[in-house]
């Protein structure tokens, strides 16, 4: 599908006085993708591309399949291969809310355009609307900034033994470095105070320490931020607590999934919350509730959180002017008590609009401004986007490695047979099962299971023939009829160990 359609205003419908300008409304308009999504995400997508239109936004739409449609026409991975061509060529997309159908999941479909895009930073603000819309936490005003791709997310998982499966759990520098100084970047453009950083650094101290270690490095380039970090339990608590005290979080991918759950459903206005997925190459931008099919079809949708994603997909093709006419409008909408059914409450509500109704109050207040909320403030150009710093490589010195058994043994029997293997080159130096160490010196109490790691230190550090070495201990091991089930290499770089120690080591 290569439709543009330029998108025009049903009528003139900004008051004179009111249109903003900006130097690229005059040169050629964005080209961006729409997925309108499935169950509510047709209507939702309909009101807030009426306000698009009304706002004069310069944007030509393509619309692009993906969700049921495919799912139902038998494209297994959900997304028409046209799509990816669409998506790559224009570099946007704004999307509807997709339904996971049986057998499927609607995660791994979101994982996939992350991770094949290069999405490396989630974006997710979350506010409160007190008294418009009822909030437990009526300063709450923060961003959570979650690293999209690494993390457990890799989904690298292996069944090991019978008791023990594992998943990988991968942190990079680079995937680390940018989303770090993408967080940094924002909080200095959009004028934020704070940017905490939550890791759980105390027990994962070479993944989450690495997370942690680039954040303090990109701090330094930032003095104007004001930082912090917090052990990611108790800054989980704090923010669920007392969500006013954060403004900006960055934190890894498992972290901030959590993390942006929980703000999001303790502002009280989890239906109106948007999502932004930036990449180099490409961005989307959704709401964060799914496709609601128990009120698909009916108008009573709730269209801000993707008329807000759409703010910032303006914002972020350098139409911040634009995104601050069609956020204002929404927020004096709110303010004037134009509510959808999801957020009406007697109290505060005037009339109970229905989705197509709730995007016209919208287009009539486009050029005012909220009288009691806090205005919107984007900025006029684009964020920008660093790769990570190259580094020279560090020196890397193998000294030993760690060799998991699958056996029903005890830690005693374990150690004997390994020492008689015969691996002349290297000494068992311990045995820990799931991170414990139960040989030597190990306790009763501990529970054992069938999977085992053993290290092996190499008696001479350093020998260019360590492949070799470990093979031999390998062949050893397996003459003596022990079932080794995976290695893991233990290097120094620059001298550090590049591996954990035993718990109790
Ligand atoms: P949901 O967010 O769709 O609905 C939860 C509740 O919130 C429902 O009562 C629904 O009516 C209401 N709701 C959601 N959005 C609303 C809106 N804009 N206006 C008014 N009310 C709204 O969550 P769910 O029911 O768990 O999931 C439904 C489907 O959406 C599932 O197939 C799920 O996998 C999918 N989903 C998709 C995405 C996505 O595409 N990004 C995200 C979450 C869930």
């Amino acid at each position: 599908m290569t439709v543009l359609t330029a998108l025009k205003p049903a009528s003139a419908t900004l008051p004179a006085g009111n249109e903003r300008t900006s130097a690229s409304r005059r040169a050629a308009p964005h080209r961006i993708c729409i997925a309108q999504g499935d169950g509510i995400g047709p209507e939702i997508m309909e009101a807030t591309l009426r306000v698009l239109a009304a706002a004069r936004a310069p944007l030509e739409v393509r619309p692009v399949q993906m969700g049921l449609s495919c799912w139902n026409a038998g494209v297994t991975s959900g997304i028409d291969a046209s799509t990816w061509d669409s998506i790559r060529e224009l570099g946007v997309l704004l999307k509807g809310p997709l339904s996971t159908p049986q057998g499927a999941g609607m995660k791994s479909l979101n994982v996939t355009l992350r991770k094949r895009l290069g999405l490396f930073a989630n974006v997710r603000p979350v506010r409160a609307y007190m008294p418009y819309v009822h909030s437990h936490h009526p300063g709450m005003d923060l961003v959570v900034i979650r690293e999209n791709e690494e993390d457990l997310y890799a989904g690298i998982e292996h069944r090991q033994t019978d008791d023990v499966v594992q998943c990988l759990k991968l942190v990079s520098r680079q995937g680390s470095e940018r989303v770090i100084r993408y967080a940094f970047e924002y909080a200095r453009t959009r004028k934020r105070q704070r940017l905490t950083c939550m890791t759980k650094d105390n027990i994962m101290k070479l993944t989450d320490g690495l997370f942690h270690r680039v954040f303090d490095e990109v701090a330094r380039e930032y003095p104007d931020v004001e930082t912090e970090h917090l052990i990611v339990d108790i800054g989980m608590a704090r923010a669920a607590a007392e969500p006013d005290r954060f403004d900006v979080i960055v934190t890894p991918n498992l972290y901030g999934d959590i993390l942006s759950d929980v703000v999001a459903e303790v502002s009280g206005s989890v239906g109106m919350a948007p999502s932004a997925n930036i990449g180099r190459h490409a961005a989307v931008f959704e709401a964060i509730h799914g496709s609601a099919p128990d009120i698909a079809g009916r108008n009573l949708a709730n269209p801000s959180g993707l008329l807000l994603a759409a703010a910032k997909m303006l914002a972020h093709l350098g139409e911040g002017d634009i995104a601050e006419l069609i956020h204002d409008a929404w927020l004096r909408t709110i303010e004037d008590g134009v509510h959808t059914a999801d957020v009406y409450q007697s109290a505060t509500s005037v009339r109970r609009a229905g989705t197509d109704t709730f995007a016209d109050a919208v287009i009539e207040r486009l050029g005012e401004r909220p009288r009691a909320l806090r205005p919107s403030a984007y900025p006029r150009h684009r964020l920008a986007l660093f790769d990570p710093v190259e580094r020279a490589p560090a020196r890397k010195c193998p000294v030993g490695v760690d060799v998991f058994v699958h056996a029903r043994t005890t830690p005693e029997q374990l150690a004997g047979r390994l020492c008689g293997a015969g691996a002349r080159e290297f000494r068992l130096q311990m045995i820990t099962n799931r991170g414990v160490q139960v040989w030597p010196a190990g306790l009763p109490e501990t529970l054992c299971t069938d999977h085992w790691r053993c290290r092996f230190v190499l008696q001479n550090p350093g020998n260019r023939k360590f492949h070799d070495q470990v093979l031999g201990l390998l062949h050893a091991l397996s003459q003596a009829g022990i079932e080794w089930i995976k290695t893991e290499q233990l290097y120094t770089f620059d001298e550090e160990p590049g591996y954990s120690l035993a718990q109790g080591q």
